[in-house]
């Protein structure tokens, strides 16, 4: 692969944070983690694209009919979920792994689950390659979530939700947050549900979004 980040890179990425910042990201801290991320290493090797459309505030086709998601709403989820350095945080979707790469940039350690067998090998090699050394990759159905090491502080879930999954609200540190696209996928209420107390949860709603549909189960 080839794993060049130049100063034009630098540059694009730069312009990028000032856009986003225009329509409506004010988080410091995210904004300095997209700048330092280098996003057009995460479109995969078999995806033909011009580099400077990384960069561009636009969802891409990643493969297994997957995408990276577009910028803003990576930053939006990212300061929804008002990341602490060291939390612990659980992300069900890894897709290209770029939204696990801007969480830990911002201090955090991520554990993220992807169903598609493939997608999860090929970006789980990306992320070591990369030295995100405080990402755990998971192949599994994130409806399941990954008890093994819950509590979490934050769950972002990152493919839209029809219903609510139970198993990531128990899994949920008292005083954490989940940050979920909620609805049909094509128009989805971004949702954040915080946990007040065991069983006990309050909830806002933002803005519209497009994600693909969190499905059910794996895909080898
Ligand atoms: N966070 C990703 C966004 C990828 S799109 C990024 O930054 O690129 C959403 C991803 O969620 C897809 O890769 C899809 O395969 C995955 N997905 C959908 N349903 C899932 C489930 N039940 N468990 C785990 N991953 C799921």
């Amino acid at each position: 692969m080839n794993q060049v980040d130049t100063y034009r890179h630098k540059g694009l990425r730069k312009e990028l944070a000032v856009k986003l910042h225009d329509k409506g990201i004010t988080d410091k801290n995210v904004l300095n983690s997209i700048e330092a991320v280098p996003r057009h290493l995460f479109f995969g090797n078999d995806t033909v694209f011009y580099e400077t459309h990384a960069y561009e505030d636009k969802a891409f086709p990643i493969g297994e009919g997957q995408t990276i998601s577009q910028p803003f709403t990576v930053a939006y989820q990212s300061e929804l979920l008002q990341v602490q350095p060291k939390e612990k945080i659980l992300e069900i979707g890894t897709g290209s792994g770029y939204q696990a790469a801007v969480l830990a940039t911002l201090g955090a350690k991520i554990f993220t689950i992807e169903r598609h067998k493939k997608l999860y090998e090929r970006t789980k090699e990306l992320l070591q390659e990369l030295g995100y050394a405080n990402i755990k990759c998971f192949f599994g159905d994130g409806f399941e979530g990954m008890p093994s090491f819950a509590p979490y502080d934050k769950i972002i879930v990152t493919a839209a939700v029809p219903e609510l999954p139970k198993k990531l609200l128990q899994q949920l540190a008292i005083g954490g947050k989940l940050v979920l696209p909620f609805g049909n996928e094509a128009a989805c209420d971004m949702v954040r549900i915080t946990k007040q107390a065991e069983g006990q949860y309050s909830e806002e709603v933002f803005g519209k979004f497009a994600f693909v549909p969190m499905l059910k189960g794996k895909v080898f």
